[in-house]
This record gives structure tokens, C-alpha cells and sequence, in this order.
């Protein structure tokens, strides 16, 4: 293999050793044969003992021929590199000869079969460890990590509107009082596989997230705000009428939540900001929620009131609640 005029010792460099070609910024990749990585992290140190491989020869003048030479050294450097099981590295270089070789006429990169399998499986383990640190260790379900950055994706993913309650488990310091940690981390995993076959059934590009503790934010986008309160209510309904004697005999649980909707056509703030602008307002509504008796989802109607949903919606001091939000009594409350 090529091996042997790129992976010499640094001790056998000319004195006249150019620079090492800089292989990063790396353009886009064309699809096949390689599929674009979801974020690349790769570092672009230069590589011990490649350098000279990567010199450049000045001497020639012609674009195609040049972009070939430095496209076959990326490869040869990427063999060496694969050789030594460095298979980032390797990964990095062949990158750059497929972006030398994506920019003109210049022959095919040779991709040795070994070095394919290995980017496959590398590009896998990365899939894989960049899902699982977007997803809560206990419950598995998506995280703040991936809340966060769907809320600031929304617009560019050409949705118009999104729906967004915050779930909190009423009461639950007496459940792992009562019952134990171990039957209040039962509760939390019985509680999102009764929120996701809510969602998963009315929005498929809907999901839940663990906010914090015992806090969920369940984000439903491209539905209408009356069907997203119909199946936040239904949520809560079923949670409250859920068996759990198969968690813990006797075990009653309820949620409160607070409920929101953004048209996401009708500001030109950032997704971001006006998400998180949401999250506050959508908070304050748990609060009301939780303030008026709990077991109960607030929202604000079409004229600005705050409402609870269903069967609260006969409940009395509601809009007294509602006018202490923001003020010192939501000051006092603890949360996050
Ligand atoms: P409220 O109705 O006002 O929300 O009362 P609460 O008791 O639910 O609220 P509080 O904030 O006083 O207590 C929340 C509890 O949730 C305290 C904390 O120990 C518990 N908790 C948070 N995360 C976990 C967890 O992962 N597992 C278990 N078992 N408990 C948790
Ligand atoms: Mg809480
Ligand atoms: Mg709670």
C-alpha cells in the first residue's frame, strides 16, 4: 500500500518541509457513499508522521492536478491512520479527500473496504451516543437537551404553530414519602408511557420531554389549539384514572398542567426566544393549575382569561390566582 511514502518518522522530513495541508473547515460531502454525520467533532490536529505525506508541491500549476495530489494524500494518510486503528483520524482524512474530490474532475478516492466498515461503525456508535444524550436515564424519553433544541427548530422544520404543555406530578413527595423512591421512580415511568400513546396517537411529529424532577413538557406541533387541550385533558384524565395498584396498592396520582400555544408566523424573534417566552407563560399556567386545587390543566381563551379544562372548569377563584402570576406569590414558588 501507499502506506510507506506517507507514514515515515517526522525525523526524515526535508529541512525545507513545507506546512502541512489544513484539512478543516471540510466542505459539505456529497450523500454516497458516505452519509453526512449529524454534528462532526472531529479535531484537526496535525497528525504526527504525516505530515510530510501532506506536503503540497508548489511547483505545479494546474488547479485539478493539485486537488488530486492532496486528495490522494489525504487517502494515503487515512490508510496509515486506519492501519493504526486511529479511525477518527482517518475518518477526518478521508473527509477531506471527498471534499477535494466533490469540488472537481478529480479521480475517485480509492476507499479501502476496511476503513468503510469502520467509518460505518463509527458513524453508528455516534448516531447511537448522540440519541442516548438526548434521553432521561430513567424514563427514556427525551430530555431538556432535546426539548430545547426541537423548540429552537420548530420554524426552520416549516411548522406554523406549536402546542406546549408543562406536566407536574401533584403532590409527589408524598408518593416516594409514603410509598418509597423506588415506586416514585415507577410512577415517573408509568406516567410517560401514558403521556407518549396520548401523543404518539393524535401527533406523530409530537413528543414528551423530562423538564426536571417531576416535570414533563409535552410539545405538540401543527395542531390546533383545540385539539391539543382535548388531548392534554385527556392525558390528565387518564393519568387520574389510571390503575396503579400494579405500582403500589391504594396509589392514586394526578398531574396538573399548564398549557400554551405560539403561532410561529406571527413573530420574527428567534424559535428560540419565543420558546422559552413560551415555557415562562406556559409555567405560569402549571402555577394557576396547581394554585386552584390541582389535578387540573389552565390555558388562557381566545379573549386572554385563564381557564381550567373539563371538569375544574367550575372551580371558583380562578381568575384571582391568575392575577397574583407573575407577582410576588409566583416569586415564592420553588421550582428548578
Ligand atoms: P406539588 O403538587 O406542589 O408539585 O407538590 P410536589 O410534592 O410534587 O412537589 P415538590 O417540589 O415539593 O416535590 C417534588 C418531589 O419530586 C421531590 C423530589 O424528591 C421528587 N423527585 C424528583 N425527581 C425524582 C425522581 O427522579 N424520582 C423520584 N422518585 N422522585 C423524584
Ligand atoms: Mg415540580
Ligand atoms: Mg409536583
Amino acid at each position: 500500500m501507499r502506506a510507506s511514502t506517507v507514514g515515515g518518522s517526522p525525523h526524515r522530513a526535508s529541512a525545507t518541509t513545507p506546512a502541512p495541508i489544513t484539512v478543516a473547515p471540510v466542505p459539505d460531502l456529497p450523500d454516497a457513499p458516505f452519509h453526512e454525520p449529524a454534528a462532526s467533532t472531529f479535531d484537526t490536529q496535525p497528525i504526527v508522521g504525516i505530515d510530510e505525506a501532506l506536503s503540497l508541491d508548489s511547483t505545479t500549476d494546474d488547479d485539478g492536478e493539485l486537488r488530486a495530489r492532496q486528495a490522494r494524500q489525504h487517502e494515503a494518510a487515512a490508510e496509515v491512520l486506519a492501519d493504526r486503528g486511529d479511525w477518527r483520524r482517518a475518518y477526518q482524512h478521508l473527509r477531506a479527500a471527498m471534499a477535494l474530490v466533490h469540488l472537481g474532475d478529480t479521480p475517485p478516492v480509492r476507499v479501502p473496504e476496511q476503513l468503510r466498515r469502520e467509518v460505518d461503525r463509527l458513524r453508528r456508535e455516534r448516531a447511537e451516543a448522540r440519541e442516548q444524550s438526548r434521553r432521561d436515564s430513567l424514563t427514556a424519553t427525551w430530555n431538556r437537551r432535546y426539548l430545547d433544541e426541537q423548540l429552537s427548530t420548530l420554524r426552520d422544520e416549516q411548522h406554523t404553530s406549536v402546542c406546549v404543555a408543562l406536566v407536574d406530578v401533584d403532590h409527589f413527595k408524598l408518593v416516594n414519602d409514603g410509598y418509597g423512591h423506588a415506586v416514585g421512580d415507577a410512577v415517573l415511568r408509568g406516567l410517560v408511557g401514558l403521556m407518549r400513546s396520548e401523543i404518539d396517537a393524535l401527533v406523530p411529529d409530537g413528543f414528551c420531554a423530562r423538564y426536571g424532577g417531576e416535570e414533563f413538557a409535552l410539545v405538540l406541533p401543527g395542531v390546533s389549539r383545540e385539539d391539543a387541550i382535548a388531548a392534554c385533558e385527556r392525558i390528565r384524565a387518564r393519568i387520574e384514572g389510571n390503575d396503579w395498584s400494579a405500582v403500589a396498592p391504594d396509589l392514586t396520582v394526578t398531574v396538573s398542567l399548564g398549557f400554551g400555544c405560539l403561532d410561529l408566523t406571527a413573530t420574527a424573534e428567534t424559535t428560540a426566544s419565543v420558546s422559552s417566552g413560551l415555557l415562562d407563560h406556559v409555567d405560569e399556567l402549571l402555577y394557576v393549575a396547581k394554585r386552584t386545587g390541582r389535578n387540573a390543566l389552565a390555558y388562557r381563551d381566545s379573549a386572554g382569561e385563564v381557564r381550567l379544562a373539563g371538569p375544574a372548569s367550575g372551580r371558583r377563584g380562578v381568575a384571582a390566582v391568575a392575577r397574583t402570576v407573575g407577582g410576588a406569590a409566583r416569586r415564592g414558588r420553588a421550582r428548578r
